[in-house]
This record gives structure tokens, sequence and C-alpha cells, in this order.
């Protein structure tokens, strides 16, 4: 598969892994960042130095014309986008239930799931095949915290990637007769500056001995898991999750 790709918060982590895997693989690229210009900035460096096509846009996935400003500036640069994978996400500082306010809850659940059916649903209007688009491949990413719900840490993390998980099987099954397959990854305990957002950059470390694998995740593992939900060798995979999770 080649052609355009939008990686939401493909500054850092997660989504600059992707990003940068992406660009290998043929696709040209927009990485959209929210605040850390410098480090999307470096992303795009990196894929040009590699020989690759990027583009680096800033946007807030959850407002609508931030969101539609970008989908135009990639397509203007880059033509039509084929795929998107709906990665940005933010958490809170570790708390329990008790300590975490409604207006942190909704913070969460704004990034985490309606920054996703934002950019879903731009992409829908231009991939449809019902609207003349040519169709294309979405993965959103939730998290392990899906399941595990996230006690003592961020229960409202783990709501927003609960919802994200219902919010793929629906659409995943409407999108499919419009062209368009929706997937989702789950990654586990993976080395990104997510932990440190939550106060405690050694999370990962702390948590190995009770992953099956032994070890922490790398981004560029879960990248891989995304690029083949993506890909054509993916055509038949719709509403599918996959756990990068090392056993958890
Ligand atoms: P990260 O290193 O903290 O990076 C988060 C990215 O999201 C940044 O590029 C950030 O951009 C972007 N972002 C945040 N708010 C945004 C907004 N409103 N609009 C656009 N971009 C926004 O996170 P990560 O660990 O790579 O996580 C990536 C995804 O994987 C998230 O959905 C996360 O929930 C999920 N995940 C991570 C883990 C893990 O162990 N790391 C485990 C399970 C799931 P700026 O810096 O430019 O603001």
């Amino acid at each position: 598969m080649s052609g355009t790709l939008i990686v939401t918060g493909g500054s850092r982590g997660i989504g600059a892994a992707t990003a940068k895997l992406a660009a290998v693989r043929g696709y040209r690229v927009c990485v959209n960042y929210h605040e850390s210009r410098a480090a999307a900035k470096q992303v795009v460096d990196d894929i040009v130095a590699a020989g690759g096509r990027a583009l680096a846009v800033a946007a807030d996935v959850a407002n609508a014309d931030q969101v539609r400003d970008m989908f135009n500036l990639a397509e203007n640069e880059f033509g039509p986008v084929v795929a998107l994978v709906n990665n940005a996400g933010i958490l809170g500082q570790q708390s329990s239930f008790a300590g975490i306010g409604v207006a942190r809850f909704e913070r969460i659940l704004r990034t985490n799931v309606t920054g996703a059916f934002v950019c879903a649903k731009e992409a829908l209007r231009r991939m449809s095949t019902s609207k003349g688009g040519g169709g294309g491949a979405i993965v959103n990413i939730s998290s392990v915290a899906a399941r595990t719900g996230a006690p003592f840490e961020y229960v409202d993390y783990a709501a927003s990637k609960g919802a994200l998980d219902s919010m793929t099987a629906g659409l995943a099954r409407e999108a499919a007769a419009e062209g368009v397959r929706v997937n989702l990854v789950r990654p586990g305990f993976i080395y990104t500056d997510m932990h440190a957002s939550g106060g405690e950059p050694d999370r990962v470390d702390r948590l190995a001995g009770d992953i099956p694998l032994g070890r922490g995740g790398e981004p560029e593992e879960v990248a891989r898991a995304i690029l083949w939900l993506l890909s054509d060798a993916a055509g038949y995979a719709v509403g599918t999750r996959i756990d990068v999770t090392g056993g958890v």
C-alpha cells in the first residue's frame, strides 16, 4: 500500500515510530502534532533524510476545524489520504478513582475518544466509496488498559480506551461496505514519554517482571502491527484487535 497516511500524535513515541516505518514502506506521511513542534519536525527530517516524504502539521485532534484543515493540507501536498492512524492520546497523573475530577475526566475523553471520532469522520468523508473516495484503512490505538481498567493509576484513561474499542467495533462494521477497513491495536507497556506524564517515568521497568515476555515493548514493535493492519496483507481484517503486550 502507498499513498497518503496521517498519523495523529506522530511527534513522539509510538506515533513517531509508526510515521518512520510507514515512510520506509512507501507512504507519504502527514506527521500530526499538538504541542511538540520541534519533535515533529525532527521526525519529518529523519524521514526525508532516509529518502521518504513527510510533512508536519499541527492540529488538536478533537478540533474538527483544525482536523479538516490538516487533511486538506496533507491532500494538497501528497494526494488523497488512504490511511489514518488514530494514535494521539493522553493520560493524567497516577491517581485513585476518587482523586480524578470531572474536568480531568472530560479532558482525557476529549482527546482520546472525541479526537479519534473527529479524525475518523474526516477520513471517512474522503475515503468512502459512496462519497467518491477510493477506500482506505484506519487503525485506532487503544490500550491494554481497556481490559485491566488501570486501577489506582488512571481509570479515566482506561475508560477512554474502552470507548475506543467499542467505537472501533461499530465503525468497522459500518465502514467495511464503504471500502474502508477499520481495526485496532492495543499496546501493553511500551517505552515512551507517556509514563512520565503519568508521574512515573520508569513505570515500564517497574512492571517488566509482571510481563510474561519479561520486558517492556519498543514503539517499533507496535508500529509493525499497525503497518500490517494498514497493508493489503491484512485485506480481510475488519474490526480486528491486535494486542501487542508481551503476553499481558
Ligand atoms: P506519547 O509518547 O506521550 O505521545 C503522545 C502523542 O500524542 C504526542 O505525539 C502528542 O503530541 C500527541 N497528542 C496529545 N494530545 C494531542 C492532541 N490533542 N492532538 C494531537 N496530538 C496530540 O504517547 P505514546 O506512548 O507514544 O502513546 C501513543 C498511543 O499509544 C496513545 O494513544 C496511548 O494511549 C497508546 N498506548 C501507549 C502505551 C504505552 O505504554 N506507551 C500503552 C498502551 C497504549 P504533542 O507532543 O505534539 O502534543
